[in-house]
């Protein structure tokens, strides 16, 4: 059947809800009036759409807003609790599951260590257990669950809800997720965690009111998240961003993905803890070798600590690392000409240490630098980002009017 590319009546009113509560949602606070001005609408249809939306619980009258003579507006707020959201993150070490409301704000979660690189089927049946404690949890709601958000690292396959078989991911195996939870009855939403993220800084960062923004995650893995003209860019079989397996040197070693000398290779965190171990062992950071003497592994927070401390090894480790972010930076910039860059992922714990090789590099590095510097922002998701951002695709397909409950 052809796609219908028109609208009938009941979309219009449709989109119109979804416009308002995008607005209402993203700017805390509005009037009618102050809706009615920037959406176009007449008064009339606005009071009509908020009488609505009040009404099923999902907008609530607040004070007054501040103006000058006549009567105060009523503003109107989202209601962050008329639904609820099931969202879970997949990471390389383990898995989150949490019930969240549409803030998103965590009400309830679980960790779990269980992962799917280790053993795919225990992982599985943890991942349901966990499950149902969340559901137990939510037992008076179960009703305004809208649905699962689901967001892992590596290529994944949002049609068939399946993780797909990655070289370092799965032993070679791809991972059906909809068949562990499809008896509960509820949407099933995947998407890559790069995605995820910058999903939820759309909603909730500092990228709320940006039409084209880049989101630069760089933890154990590294991609990006690209919105185009306020959408997420997904691309052929939502594979688009994958700066993480861009080439920055041809002839580097070989990567899992089949390329050379791929940008995860230099900025990936496994990488730069690999390094740091090695810098330990070698004597070259005393720093290090205590944190080895005390603690099981160097994580990053320790390299942070030890450049915070002045540890030379830490700091060119650090300093290095901003190097080749600033290189996958000035890629990203010169690929889509965002307004602003979202850095994300654990590497935001440096911050202070790769603020300068950054903004060197879009100073000395970028074409057309004098024109397309973009605003350089960092994600204040902390660790929750990425479950928050599994949140958010649940949140993004309500708002957006796909799962009829408006
Ligand atoms: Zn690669």
């Amino acid at each position: 059947m052809a796609q219908r590319i028109g609208d009938n009546l009941t979309d219009v009113k449709l989109k119109n809800r979804s416009l308002v509560l995008r607005l209402v949602k993203k700017r805390t606070l509005l009037s009618r009036i102050e809706l009615a001005r920037t959406t176009g609408l007449t008064q009339p249809t606005i009071t009509n759409i908020a009488n609505e939306l009040i009404s099923s619980r999902m907008l609530y009258e607040v004070g007054t807003s501040d103006t000058k003579a006549g009567r105060k507006p009523i503003l109107l707020s989202f209601n962050e609790r008329a639904f609820y959201t099931i969202a879970i993150a997949f990471t390389r070490r383990g898995f989150s599951i949490a019930l969240t409301d549409l803030g998103p704000n965590i009400l309830y979660r679980r960790d779990s260590s269980y992962s799917i690189l280790d053993n795919t089927d225990s992982a599985l049946l943890e991942l349901q257990k966990e499950f149902i404690h969340v559901l137990e949890y939510a037992t008076q709601s179960l009703r305004l669950i809208l649905g699962i958000g689901i967001c892992s690292p590596g290529p994944v396959d949002p049609e068939t809800c399946t993780i797909l078989a990655h070289p370092t991911f799965l032993s070679h195996r791809s991972l059906d997720l909809r068949s562990p939870l499809s008896e509960y009855d509820l949407p099933i939403f995947l998407m890559n965690d790069a995605d995820a993220a910058c999903l939820h800084e759309t909603w909730n960062g500092a990228g709320k009111e940006v039409r084209n923004l880049v989101y630069f995650m760089v933890g154990e893995g590294v991609g990006a998240g690209v919105v185009i003209d306020g959408k997420l860019y997904g691309g052929r079989k939502r594979r688009a961003g994958e700066i993480g397996h861009t080439c920055v040197n041809t002839f580097g070693p070989r990567c899992v993905c089949g390329n050379r000398g791929c940008l995860e290779m230099y900025c990936g965190l496994l990488v730069l803890l690999e390094r740091a171990r090695e810098e330990a062992w070698f004597g070259k950071s005393s720093f290090l070798q205590n944190v080895l003497a005390k603690e099981e592994d160097i994580r990053f927070s320790h390299l942070v600590q030890g450049a915070e401390n002045n540890d030379p090894a830490c700091m060119d480790l650090l300093g290095n690392l901003g190097q080749y972010m600033g290189t996958g930076l000035v890629n990203l910039v010169n690929l889509y000409a965002p307004d602003m860059v979202v850095i994300g992922g654990e590497a935001v714990l440096a911050q202070p240490f790769l603020e300068v090789s950054l903004r060197r590099s879009l100073e000395e590095r970028l074409f057309f630098r004098d024109y397309a510097q973009p605003v350089l922002r960092y994600s204040q998701g902390g660790k929750d980002a990425v479950l928050l951002g599994a949140a958010s695709i649940v949140l993004d397909r309500f708002i957006a009017g796909e799962l009829g409950r408006f």
